[in-house]
């Protein structure tokens, strides 16, 4: 027989923790499945896991490493009896309540869980070049964030990587600190808004390397330069670099919901406007499963927390 809850939250970064917290101290007894370590795109603790310093998040006057916050997170929603399980959800069945979820064989007859309620926490992952030694980088010089990194950066010259609105939008940004970007880009367009290419050609702070990918990070413990390759002419050559950071894109980790909970174009679940409810009654998400603009653990902490009070209100609705 499947364990049944009141509520499930799948997902164990910032959103999900808090969630956790907010809906263990409204005694509805949450279980929250984590993910598992074996994965690096997904893993519990979600994208703070696979950073060092962070000095954005409020409360903490001297910064805080990535992983110890999600430490802290994981530990203060443990105080409250949170039930945590260190397990992926494979397949999930929200098309009556109670809803199903399976870990492990998702073809199993019988789920692994029940929840009256469902918060879906699952985060997205940074796309990758995914080149040797990539993943042990970040945080030494290798990043997937400027507003969160671009303070380290500064009088240094630095690159980033893509061609789209967020590669301009953050080499513009890096160019407050850095004293040179260098944009690499695979093409010789841009697939950027024109508005924001004619901003990044004006800075004269801002290089562009066309027609080019990266094929190597140099550097023993840090970034210390990028192996270049020019796709048309074949040319290999180095490029003197302290700092990489990463723009070609997200993917939210929204695969096991496809067919059921509606979703963007871009695969990021759809909530409806001030809170935190999904086109499915019962089910809600927060973080950034459901944010492609934001993308800060400070937000995903606050949508944490709307989505437990928004679930605590349905349940009790339920109830009466
Ligand atoms: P995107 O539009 O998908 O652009 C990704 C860029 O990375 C493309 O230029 C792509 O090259 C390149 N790329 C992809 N895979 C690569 C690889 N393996 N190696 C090298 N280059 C690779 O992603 P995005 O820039 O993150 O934007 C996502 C969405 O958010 C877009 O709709 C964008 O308009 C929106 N956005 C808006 C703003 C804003 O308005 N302020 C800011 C950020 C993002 P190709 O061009 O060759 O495919």
């Amino acid at each position: 027989m499947p364990e049944t809850h009141e509520v499930i939250i799948i997902g164990s970064g910032p959103a999900g923790l808090t969630a956790a917290l907010y809906t263990a101290r409204a005694n509805l007894s949450p279980l929250l499945l984590e993910g598992e370590p074996s994965s690096t795109s997904d893993q519990p603790g979600g994208q703070l896991m696979l950073t060092t310093d962070v000095e954005n998040y409020p409360g903490f006057p001297d910064g805080i490493m990535g992983p110890e916050l999600m430490v802290n997170f994981r530990a203060q929603a443990h105080r409250f009896g949170v039930q945590i399980e260190t397990v992926k959800a494979t397949r999930v069945d929200l098309s009556e309540r109670p809803f199903k979820i399976w870990v492990g064989d998702p073809e199993a007859p019988e789920p692994t869980y029940q929840g009256h309620c469902l918060i879906v926490s699952t985060g997205a992952q940074s796309l990758m070049l995914n080149l040797d030694r990539e993943i042990e980088l970040v945080g030494h010089g290798l990043s997937t964030c400027a507003t969160c990194d671009g303070f380290f950066f500064r009088d240094q010259e630095i690159a980033v990587v893509g061609g789209g609105d967020s590669a301009i939008e953050e080499a513009t940004f890096l160019t407050r600190f850095a004293s040179k970007v260098s944009i690499i880009h695979r093409r010789d367009t841009l697939r950027a808004s024109k508005i924001m290419q004619k901003r990044a050609f004006d800075n004269p702070k801002i290089e562009f390397i066309w027609d080019t990918v990266v094929t190597e990070y140099l550097g023993e413990d840090s970034i210390s330069g990028l192996r270049l390759r020019n796709v048309r002419t074949d040319e290999s050559y180095d490029l003197p670099v302290t700092g990489v950071f990463i723009a070609i894109g997200h993917r939210p980790n929204t695969d096991v919901f496809s067919g059921q909970l509606e979703m963007k174009d871009n695969g990021y679940l759809v909530t409806q406007p001030d809170c935190s409810r999904t086109n499915i009654e019962g089910v809600f998400a927060c973080g950034d499963v459901q944010d492609d603009v934001y993308r800060q653990a400070v937000t995903a902490a606050g949508s944490g927390c709307m989505a437990a009070l928004d679930a605590e209100r349905w349940l009790e609705s339920q109830h009466s």
